[in-house]
């Protein structure tokens, strides 16, 4: 772990997004600044886990007063099921923002394509605001979410409300399990046929190893570098 301070954060607000998945949005102590894409790191202290802290992406643009964090239960985990049963009003101790997925620095205009499935999509949606609202990004940002069923697609009403807003932004959702009138399948046959002319552009990947690491050999077959390919993994 990095170096950090950890302050008290209390639960302001907790909200369901599907069956395995919540919203909590935290008023740290004190101002905690942080770069769209960042995370956070959360110290449990008393786990059932040689780790006690557990780490997780700044899932909305927001004030530094404010910061949310989207997880995903893992029943049989240690941390997991311990902050599904807080309560609103209850307090986190929690780190100053880190890591160093954020975007291009310094900052370019190349295009940006965001790959992602489950929770993965966190610190995308608050580096895609970022260059919607504050960057006023013009080039082309695609957005490529997997899921199974609809209920996966964490955010789906913001990210179409943001695709019709802005027109540089695409969102492309797919399902794999459920049919339904939009891109059917896994993700990765939808990028890939997007991008199989290698037109220029920068890749940010978020999530689980086997996805992850799919996603990078696909992408290093169509030609793309390791400079032109982020990842933030989450296991
Ligand atoms: C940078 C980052 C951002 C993340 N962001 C999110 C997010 O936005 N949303 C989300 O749902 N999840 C996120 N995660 C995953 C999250 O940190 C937890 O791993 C997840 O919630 C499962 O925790 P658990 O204790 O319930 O499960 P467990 O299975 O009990 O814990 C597994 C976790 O323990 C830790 N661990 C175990 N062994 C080691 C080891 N040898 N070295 C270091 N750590 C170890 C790891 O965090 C590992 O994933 C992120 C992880 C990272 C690294």
């Amino acid at each position: 772990m990095e170096s950090s301070s950890f302050l008290k954060a209390e639960i302001i607000s907790i909200t369901r997004l599907n069956e395995h998945v919540k919203l909590f949005l935290l008023k740290p102590s004190e101002p905690l600044p942080y770069l769209s894409g960042q995370f956070i790191i959360i110290d449990f202290e008393n786990l059932n886990h040689i780790y006690n802290t557990r780490s997780y992406s700044i899932s909305d643009l927001r004030s530094d007063q404010l910061i949310e964090i989207c997880v995903v239960l893992k029943p049989d985990g240690a941390a997991t099921p311990q902050l599904f049963s807080k309560k609103e009003g209850d307090f986190l101790k929690i780190s100053n923002a880190q890591g160093r997925f954020i975007l291009p620095e310094p900052f370019t205009e190349n295009p940006i394509c965001f790959i992602c499935t489950g929770t993965g999509v966190a610190p995308f949606r608050t580096m895609i605001k970022d260059l919607l609202f504050n960057k006023n990004f013009k080039n082309k940002i695609d957005l490529f979410f997997g899921g199974r069923n609809q209920t996966d697609l964490l955010f789906k009403d913001e990210f179409e409300t943001l695709s019709q807003t802005y027109p540089n932004f695409q969102y492309y959702p797919c399902l794999s399990r459920e049919k339904w009138d939009h891109l059917q399948g896994y993700v990765h046959e939808h990028y890939l046929t997007h991008y199989k002319h290698k037109p220029e552009a920068i890749f940010y990947i978020c999530g689980w190893s086997k996805m992850l690491k799919e996603t990078r050999d696909h992408l290093k077959e169509l030609g793309y570098t390791r400079k032109e390919i982020k990842i933030e993994l989450y296991d």
